[in-house]
């Protein structure tokens, strides 16, 4: 099938996207999911909360697109218009939906309280549009076709919106269009930077039926490769690994071959739940980073955030150093690592040190030094790294190279 694909576009409601209070996500998600499904995505626009605006804008996107996917707007204040704009575009009168309103006090009953009057408006659907149901919040979302263009209306909570979208709409978007879905390949990285990714990568030829990008970040660097939708199974799977072993240890997993690799902590996960293994981890720069990524998972036995120097020493009954150097801090950290494992009989643990120095820390342009060690049933061993930024990219990014550093030891790559 060679006929170009349907066009979709995505419209995000309110003033907070459009102030730039809120970073549009769930445009970045729905135009990738889209393109991979096989849509040509022509415009995000985003709408700030005033009727006309708006309505003019559906009615555009009704005479210009095959699909749209609209975000936000369903709430139950006064600011949330979408359902009221949509019924002025389109002639559909609002009508209150009685399973709708039905689900709504069902939410409200499940999470014990009493739903408030305002909520009402939440089951006001347009005329003739199809209510897609929300099981993860109160705003039911709907669909609906006018002139050229098939319509989706979804809460903008992301959670929410990601849930509805692959339950309910890309099922109807699939027995809507025949579509040539195209395939997504992304190559999960920790501890390299783009620079790095860019020179490792430049002994690999791409073939013009990939398009190439990458997107970085604090908790890891992901290479994507999007393949057209005639690229055969086995060169797609070549290409992955040949992209895989030019970049090398820093690569913790694959997602969009047979199985999804998932990110670094689902990586560790796997691995210790299989083998009954259980880790507790001593935070210092990171400050409970790490245990708000792990926590909960019955192999993350426990974090200790610990902000002074000495009182770490003290707390796991180390005698500590007068002073250290960059030489003998990797190795305080594995000392500390050791203690922490046998205090908490886990089988892995993790201790940070730094400088301890606060004015480093929120001064974005200063570096600072981190020393991790980790304890193995097999012996110790440390990493070490500077960090820039401001204080909350250092204190994401040590949580990530404490965590890749245990990756690193489980996947045999140290
Ligand atoms: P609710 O019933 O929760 O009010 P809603 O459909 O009215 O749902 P909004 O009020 O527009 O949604 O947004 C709710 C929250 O969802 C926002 O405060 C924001 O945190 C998040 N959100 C909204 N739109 C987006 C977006 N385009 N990208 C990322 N997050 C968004």
């Amino acid at each position: 099938m060679n006929q170009s694909p349907p066009l979709a576009e995505i419209f995000s409601q309110g003033d907070e996207i459009v102030s730039g209070q809120t970073t549009d996500t769930n445009a970045a998600w729905l135009s990738e999911q889209l393109v991979r499904m096989g849509f040509q995505v022509t415009r995000h626009t985003a709408v700030g909360d005033r009727l006309e605006s708006l309505v003019e804008l559906l009615r555009e996107i009704a005479s210009r697109a095959d699909s749209c996917i609209c975000t936000g707007g369903l709430g139950p204040t006064s600011d949330d218009l979408t359902a009221e704009a949509v019924a002025a575009a389109f002639d559909r009168p609002l009508i209150t939906d009685l399973d709708a309103l039905v689900q709504i006090e069902a939410h409200f009953t499940r999470t014990g309280r009493e739903m408030p009057l305002v909520n009402l408006k939440q089951a006001l659907l347009p005329d003739k549009s199809a209510r897609i149901d929300n099981q993860w919040g109160t705003a039911p979302g709907f669909s609906l076709r006018h002139g050229r263009c098939w319509f989706a209306f979804l809460p903008g909570v992301p959670f929410e919106m990601e849930h509805m979208f692959l339950e309910t709409v890309r099922p109807e978007l699939t027995r809507t269009w025949r579509l040539d879905p195209m395939q997504l390949v992304t190559v999960r990285c920790a501890g390299i930077g783009e620079s790095a990714i860019q020179e490792r990568l430049g002994c690999v030829a791409f073939p013009d039926k990939v398009r190439l990008s990458f997107r970085t970040g604090p908790i890891e660097n992901q290479i994507k490769l999007l393949f057209q939708p005639d690229v055969p199974q086995a060169d797609i799977q070549a290409l992955a690994e040949r992209v895989a072993g030019a970049i090398g240890s820093p690569v913790f997993g694959i997602d969009g071959l047979e199985q999804d690799s998932g990110d670094l902590v689902t990586v560790i996960a796997r691995q210790l739940t299989q083998n009954h293994q259980r880790l507790s981890v001593l935070e210092t720069l990171s400050a409970g980073a790490i245990a708000s990524r792990c926590g909960g998972a019955r192999w993350f036995k426990e974090s200790r955030v610990i902000r002074d120097r000495a009182e770490v020493f003290k707390h796991l009954a180390v005698s500590c150093p007068a002073d250290s150097n960059e030489e003998s801090s990797g190795k305080e950290a594995s000392v500390l690592a050791s203690a922490l494992a046998e205090h908490c009989g886990s089988d892995f643990a993790l201790a940070q040190l730094w400088n301890f120095d606060d004015r480093a820390l929120a001064d974005r342009n200063a570096v600072i030094s981190v020393y991790t060690g980790l304890a193995t049933p097999t012996g110790t061993c440390e990493h070490s790294c500077k960090l820039t930024g401001t204080a909350s990219r250092k204190q994401t990014v040590a949580a990530t190279q404490a965590l890749d550093l245990l990756r690193r030891y489980l996947q045999g790559c140290l």
